[in-house]
C-alpha cells in the first residue's frame, strides 16, 4: 500500500523539521488535497504557502503549460527574450498601480525581493549617492529565508545560525493595537534612523502574511511614510508576495495606500502554484535612474523570464480576469471574515479577527485579561494547527516571537475560487478546532503567571 505519512528517518529528502510525519499528498482539486490513503483534506492555505491562489487541478493552466512547453519552454534573458515574457511584462503594467511600467522577471519571492534591494542601489548609485544602501523595515515581518531577505526582518529567531553572514538592516516597531495604534512610535523610530544613515528604502508589507497576518498599519503611519520619503529621497518598497495578483481582492494592495510603492516584489499568485515565478514592478522615476546612468542590470537567475513560466503567469492572469476572481475575492472576503468572526464568537483567547479579502488573521491573547500575549511555553498556534489537522484542515499559524511584538496568530487564506459550502465547512472545522484549543489551556494557564498588560 501507498505510504501516507513519511518519517524524517524513512527518507531521502531533508525535511523541514525531523521530528515531523509529512502526509504524503498526491493530487489536489479545488480547495482539496488528498493523500495516499483517499484521504481529503480541506485546503484554507492555498496550498500550504498561499500560492495556489486559484485552487488545485485547473486544466487551463496545465493546457497553457503544455502548449508552450511543446513551443519553447526555455530560452535565457541575457540575450534573447521571448513573446510570453514580454506580453506578460505588458499585462502587468496594465494591472499595476499607476506609473509601473517595468517589469523583471524572477523565480521566487526571496528573489523579488533582493532583486528590489540591488534595483534600488543601483538607482542611488545612478543618481550619485553611493552612501545610501541600507534599508528600514518593520521589525516584526519574513521577507524570505535567503541571507539578504533575513536582513531584513527583525526577528532574532528567523535569522537562528546566520547572524554572521547576514548584514544587519534597520528596524521600527509595528503600528499595532498593542504598541502603537495611531503608527506614530513607528513614525518616530523611522525619523530616529533618517537622523542617523542615508537610507535607500523603506521595506514592507502593505498587508502582512504570515509575521501578522491580515495586519495593515493605520493610515497616519503611511502618510507619514509618504511625507518622509518626499523629504529624505528614500525609496519604498513593497513586498506583495503574498498580497499581489488578487489575494486581497484588488490587482496589488500597493495602490490602495496612502504611500504607492515605487517598486513591488510580488511572485505566489502570479504562478498560482503552476510554476516558481517572481516579478519586480518598476515606477518610471526609478527606471528613468537607471536609464540616464548605468543603462545596465545584468545580475539573474537561469529562469526569470523563461518562456514556461511566463506562460503560465499569462494563463493566470487571464483566468482572474475572465472569471472575475479578485472582485468576488474582495466582496466575498468581507463576509468570510464576518463569518469568522462569528464562529468565533465568544472564545476567551480570540483577539481579532482581521485582513482583507482572502488574507485573513486571527489573533489569540491570554483570556485571563484579552490584551497580553499567551505564554509561549504553550504554543497555541502549534496546538490549533494540529487540532484543525485532526479535523482534515490545513491552516498555518505564527508562534511567538521573543521581542514580544507579535504572539500565536492563525492565517487563513483560501484559494480564490473555494464554493461557499467549502468555505462554511473551513469556518466551521476552525471554530471547532479553536474551541477545542482555548478549552484545554485554560487549565495550563494556572502554570504560568499572568503577565502584565
Ligand atoms: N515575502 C513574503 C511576505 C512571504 O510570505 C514569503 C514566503 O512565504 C516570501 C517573501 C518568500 O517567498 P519565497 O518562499 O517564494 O522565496
Amino acid at each position: 500500500m501507498a505510504q501516507t505519512l513519511i518519517e524524517s528517518d524513512r527518507t531521502h529528502v531533508l525535511p523541514l523539521e525531523l521530528d515531523k510525519r509529512y502526509p504524503v499528498i498526491v493530487r489536489g482539486e479545488g480547495a482539496w488535497v488528498e493523500d495516499a490513503a483517499g484521504n481529503r483534506y480541506l485546503d484554507a492555505m492555498s496550498g500550504g504557502s498561499m500560492a495556489a491562489t486559484l485552487g488545485h487541478g485547473r486544466a487551463d493552466l496545465v493546457a497553457a503549460a503544455r502548449k508552450q512547453a511543446e513551443t519553447l519552454s526555455f530560452v535565457h534573458n541575457e540575450r534573447l527574450t521571448n513573446p510570453a515574457q514580454e506580453q506578460l511584462a505588458r499585462e502587468l503594467v496594465e494591472v499595476a498601480p499607476e506609473g509601473m511600467t517595468r517589469v523583471r522577471f524572477v523565480t521566487s519571492g526571496s528573489d523579488a525581493n533582493e532583486m528590489a534591494i540591488q534595483i534600488a542601489r543601483q538607482y542611488h548609485l545612478d543618481r550619485g549617492e553611493p552612501d545610501r544602501w541600507q534599508i528600514v523595515s518593520p521589525a516584526q515581518a519574513y521577507h524570505g529565508p535567503t541571507m539578504q531577505t533575513l536582513g531584513l526582518t527583525g526577528r532574532p529567531g528567523l535569522q537562528g545560525p546566520f547572524g554572521p553572514y547576514i548584514r544587519q538592516h534597520l528596524h521600527i516597531p509595528p503600528s499595532t493595537w498593542r504598541f502603537d495604534p495611531t503608527g506614530q512610535a513607528a513614525l518616530d523610530a523611522l525619523d530616529e534612523h533618517l537622523r542617523s544613515t542615508p537610507i535607500s528604502a523603506y521595506f514592507c508589507e502593505p498587508i502582512s502574511a504570515a509575521a501578522l497576518p491580515g495586519y495593515t498599519p493605520p493610515k497616519r503611519f503611511w502618510e507619514g511614510l509618504a511625507e518622509r520619503r518626499e523629504r529624505h529621497g528614500f525609496l519604498v518598497i513593497f513586498d506583495e508576495v503574498v498580497t499581489g495578483v488578487g489575494r486581497v481582492g484588488e490587482w496589488f494592495a500597493g495602490g490602495q495606500t496612502a504611500c504607492p510603492p515605487d517598486m513591488i516584489a510580488t511572485a505566489k499568485g502570479l504562478g498560482a502554484g503552476y510554476a516558481a515565478i517572481g516579478a519586480v514592478l518598476v515606477r518610471d522615476r526609478v527606471y528613468d535612474a537607471l536609464a540616464a546612468g548605468s543603462r545596465r542590470f545584468t545580475l539573474g537567475h537561469t529562469w526569470d523570464g523563461a518562456p514556461l513560466p511566463c506562460a503560465i503567469g499569462l494563463a493566470v492572469l487571464h483566468a482572474l480576469r475572465t472569471e472575475g476572481w479578485i472582485d468576488h475575492v474582495r466582496e466575498r472576503g468581507r463576509r468570510l471574515r464576518d463569518e469568522l468572526e462569528a464562529a468565533l464568537d465568544g472564545v476567551p483567547m480570540v483577539r481579532e479577527v482581521r485582513g482583507h479579502g482572502y488574507l485573513l488573521g486571527v489573533s489569540f491573547v491570554d483570556p485571563r485579561n484579552g490584551t497580553t500575549l499567551l505564554p509561549w511555553q504553550l504554543r497555541v498556534g502549534a496546538k490549533v494547527d494540529d487540532a484543525c489537522f485532526r479535523r482534515n484542515l490545513i491552516t498555518l499559524s505564527t508562534q511567538p516571537t521573543r521581542d514580544g511584538f507579535a504572539g500565536d496568530q492563525t492565517l487563513f487564506a483560501p484559494p480564490f475560487p473555494t464554493p461557499d459550502d467549502d468555505l462554511a465547512e473551513m469556518v466551521e472545522r476552525f471554530a471547532a478546532a479553536v474551541r477545542e484549543v482555548d478549552a484545554a489551556i485554560e487549565p495550563l494557564l494556572a502554570e504560568h503567571p499572568d503577565a502584565e498588560r
